[in-house]
């Protein structure tokens, strides 16, 4: 039997920010450019031309719901935003300290 569940994984950061769709209530954005409005199953970005290679959840996003995604989307890495938001904050202040 499979179960559906979140993995430990390491990343690269820089290429999460260049590569990231943040899905919304309403829509999502891609965390590159900061351009809205993009339908969640776009492959690349209108606004910079990235192609999208991670996705995370601005809301909470229950399994079911990320399930679904990654079967339509199988081509993406699922994340979870918050982690990800943490590190870059995390980063940025040890570049603030080493000034
Ligand atoms: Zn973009």
């Amino acid at each position: 039997m499979k179960g559906f569940l979140r993995v430990w994984q390491g990343l690269d950061l820089e290429d999460i920010e260049k590569h990231l769709i943040v899905v919304g209530e309403l829509s999502s954005d891609c965390f590159a450019c900061r351009k809205v409005g993009i339908d969640s199953k776009a492959h690349t970005c209108p606004g910079c031309g990235v192609t999208f290679k991670y996705m995370g959840f601005r809301r909470h996003a229950d399994g079911g719901y990320v399930h679904k995604m990654r079967e339509e989307l199988p081509h993406l890495t699922f994340i979870d935003f918050e982690d990800f938001k943490k590190l870059i904050g995390k980063r940025e202040a040890r570049k603030l300290l080493d000034i």
